[in-house]
């Protein structure tokens, strides 16, 4: 799981200042160096880093903190509570169209856990007990339509493909009117992906964007690849503009960078995150639970 080399470094800064007692301002300006130093060592952005630190820095070492019974406690307490926010504070749910169909458009790298994430992700909806469809508009990678219709098979959801078409803008229009059609009330299209992000990639995403008029779209990053994770989500945002960041893989991410500087840089919230392969690995994600896990 992710965070278990952070996770031990905060908790033995923390180990020391519980064990002070009394603290100085200078105790604590040493210890918020360590935790500075681990963030780093875990890849989190740093910038991200620098102002979360600052933030700290000017909320403990006031007098309040500093003379209180418990000064140790209080500082731990200030950090748990700037990670929360540093994460967004609150679940940020999915939402919703109050015309269905509801649109999500998966947009991502190549291997980053797209095609496995839509099929979860119309698992998930559909227990919700609505009738989702997902849309195969990955028309370079010949394995993609295929993988789709396996993972739509394995939860349930049927997938709309059109076998010999290179047209993704063709498919997601006519993957909507049978959506319509259907009463399918929830519609996720799985779009291309590339090894980077290229101008031809933009251009198809913004023409799906503009032709299916998507509720969200839903960036699909793996956590594993830490400050590229970030940089990726940065450039999505950029140029098409994204709702909400899915970070896969948090399974096998050691450092956790990726899952704490997302949302401070792009200011676009995790929704859900990876972890695993199977298809239940897919969870909301909970900025409150996360930070009290780091902690431990
Ligand atoms: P795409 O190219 O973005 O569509 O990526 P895929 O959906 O094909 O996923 C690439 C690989 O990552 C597959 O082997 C998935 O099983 C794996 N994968 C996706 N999400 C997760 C996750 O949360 N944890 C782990 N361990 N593997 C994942």
């Amino acid at each position: 799981m992710a965070f278990e080399s952070l996770s031990d470094k905060l908790q033995d800064v923390f180990k020391k200042l519980k064990s002070k007692g009394k603290l100085t301002e200078k105790d604590v300006t040493a210890a918020l160096r360590e935790v500075k130093l681990a963030l780093l060592e875990a890849d989190v952005n740093f910038k991200v880093v620098k102002s979360f630190i600052d933030k700290i820095k000017e909320r403990a070492v006031g007098q309040e903190v500093l003379e209180s019974l418990t000064p140790g406690q209080q500082v731990i307490k200030i950090v748990h509570e700037e990670l929360i926010d540093l994460m967004g504070s609150t679940q940020s749910k999915l939402t919703f169209s109050s015309m269905p169909p509801t649109v999500y458009m998966m947009v991502g790298l190549q291997g980053a856990g797209k095609t496995t994430t839509s099929g979860k992700l119309g698992g998930q909806i559909k227990k919700m007990g609505k009738k989702p469809l997902l849309v195969a508009c990955d028309v370079y990678r010949p394995a993609a339509i295929k993988q789709l219709q396996v993972v739509g098979s394995q939860v349930g959801v049927p997938v709309f493909s059109i076998e010999d078409s290179k047209q993704p803008v063709e498919i997601a229009k006519a993957a909507l009117e049978y959506a319509k059609a259907n009463h399918n009330d929830v519609v996720i299209v799985d779009t291309a992906g590339r090894l980077h992000i290229d101008e031809k990639l933009m251009n198809e995403l913004e023409e799906i964007k503009s032709a299916v008029k998507p509720q969200e779209i839903l960036l699909v990053v793996d956590a594993m690849t830490g400050q590229d994770a970030v940089n990726v989500a940065e450039s999505f945002n950029e140029k098409l503009g994204i709702d909400g960041v899915i970070l896969t893989k948090l399974d096998g991410d050691t450092r956790g960078g990726a899952a704490l500087s997302v949302r401070s840089v792009t200011q676009k919230p995790i929704k859900y995150v990876g972890l695993g392969e199977k298809l239940e690995d897919l969870q909301p994600f909970y900025p409150d639970r996360m930070a009290s896990r780091i902690l431990g």
